[in-house]
């Protein structure tokens, strides 16, 4: 896609974020000597308008397209709901389409644990942590007017200061006090509410601790906006007991062992982050959020769990925090996002949650189910083998034809590829 880069090339460039999407798109295109081709895809922003790309984030020269599939056969609180999902890895759609058709009888049973965020103000340099603990404890009501009247919008809808702590931190540089202000933020993420709560009462805090302020921002590991959803596969739908057992003992696996709990959870983040995407929420606050309450226990651990119940069944379950909004961020913005929202047809982030759970515990029932029975790659196959045969210079129904032939030799390469493209073309 680039011919020779162009003589001049420094990345210095001044009032860059000031251009146009066009004007910064030529200059990238003179630094690293693009073709027309690579500039004309990049200056196609698709279905998202170059002047609402440009609001979103800094020197925007084009948009990345990632498609969006639906997951059906979902039943959520008895309820069908099809599941737009936002993602460039094959098979992870299918993965949930897959469960849901085995267990669309029962489905899937959701709850949450509220809505509540977690913003932290760090206190250093506190000569008296034990009883600064205790004044900043003191001006509870204080705290939450203060915090109360940062947002009266999220007051009027239900929302605002819930609850207040204050944990000590041993630090090689000494006792931190950590104050951290919980928040109920209704349909939003949260994040910019509450940092703003946090950043208003630093001052306050800082003087009722006799230090002094740093870092004052939401926690990402939102453990009390835990979203949970549990299933159960009846055993003669998923292929026997053997197969049940073959989950349960991968789940085991998982549950005792970092180094595949990290590939586990991983795959339930195939769904969960595809939802989160195409509803225009934060993929990165709910990984980590994620990720930290695997590691809750001080061991990383599987975030799923599957047990025998006592029919005889498969019962499984996920807890998470999953702080996803409706509203802030892109989510109202973004018309894809907008879509997805009004395909999922929620109205409260805690409906939305529940979903994301429910399609997390999908996505992780299918890879078991593969792992433990034919291996993941042949549901992967016939999806890379496209992928293969397109970057083997197939086009139109060349794909279907070389991935096909791949997948019947058992050697889904490139070289390959280019061979069966040749014998294709040679009719
Ligand atoms: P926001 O501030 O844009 O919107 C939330 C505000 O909308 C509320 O404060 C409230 O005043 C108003 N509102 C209107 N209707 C509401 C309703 N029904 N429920 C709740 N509030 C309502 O967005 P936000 O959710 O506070 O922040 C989310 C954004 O912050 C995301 O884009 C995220 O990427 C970003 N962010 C994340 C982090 C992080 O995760 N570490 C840090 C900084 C920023």
């Amino acid at each position: 896609m680039t011919s020779a880069a162009g003589q001049n090339r420094s990345s210095r460039i001044a009032g860059f974020h000031k251009k146009t999407p066009r004007e910064r798109l030529d200059l990238v295109a003179a630094f690293a000597g693009l073709d027309e081709t690579a500039v004309a895809h990049l200056a196609n922003m698709g279905n998202l308008d170059p002047a609402l790309a440009d609001k979103l984030i800094e020197n925007v020269i084009g948009t990345m397209n990632v498609p969006v599939g639906v997951a059906t056969n979902m039943k959520i609180d008895g309820e069908d709901v099809l599941v737009p999902m936002a993602t460039e890895e094959s098979s992870v759609v299918a993965a949930v389409c897959n469960a849901g058709r085995q267990n669309y009888e029962t489905g899937f049973s959701t709850s949450v644990s509220g809505n509540l965020m977690i913003a932290q103000v760090q206190a250093v340099e506190v000569r008296d942590p034990a009883a600064a603990r205790l004044r900043i404890l003191e001006r509870r009501d204080e705290i939450k007017a203060a915090c109360d009247a940062c947002d009266p919008v999220l007051v009027s809808l239900g929302g605002g200061f819930r609850d207040l702590e204050v944990r000590l931190l041993d630090t090689p540089s000494g006792t931190m006090v950590i104050t951290h202000l919980i928040v109920d933020t209704r349909d939003a993420m949260g994040a910019n509410a509450v940092n703003t709560m946090a950043e208003k009462l630093a001052p306050a805090i800082a003087g009722w601790a006799q230090g002094r302020v740093y870092l004052r921002i939401l926690s990402n590991l939102s453990d009390r906006r835990l979203a949970r959803a549990h299933a159960v596969w009846r055993t003669a739908d998923i292929g026997g007991e053997q197969v049940r057992d073959g989950i349960v003992s991968a789940y085991q696996f998982a549950a005792a062992d970092p180094y595949r709990a990290a590939t586990h959870n991983k795959g339930i983040m195939n769904g969960i982050s595809a939802v989160v995407l195409a509803t225009g929420n934060d993929t990165r606050a709910v990984e980590a959020g994620a990720h930290a309450y695997a590691a809750r226990s001080g061991r990383y651990t599987s975030l799923t769990t599957y047990e025998v119940n006592a029919d005889g069944d498969l019962s499984a379950a996920i807890e998470l925090p999953l702080a996803v909004g409706l509203i802030g961020g892109a989510t109202k913005v973004h018309p894809t996002a907008r879509a997805s929202l009004a395909i999922l047809g929620v109205s409260t982030a805690e409906r939305l949650a529940r979903i994301i759970a429910a399609v997390g515990l999908a996505q992780n029932f299918s890879a078991l189910k593969a792992l433990a029975t034919t291996g993941i790659q042949k549901g992967h196959m016939a999806l890379h083998a496209q992928n293969i045969a397109m970057m083997a210079g197939a086009v139109g129904e060349e794909v279907d034809k070389v991935a096909r032939i791949l997948v019947e030799r058992a050697s889904v390469r490139m070289d390959v590829a280019a061979k069966v493209l040749e014998e294709v073309r040679g009719g």
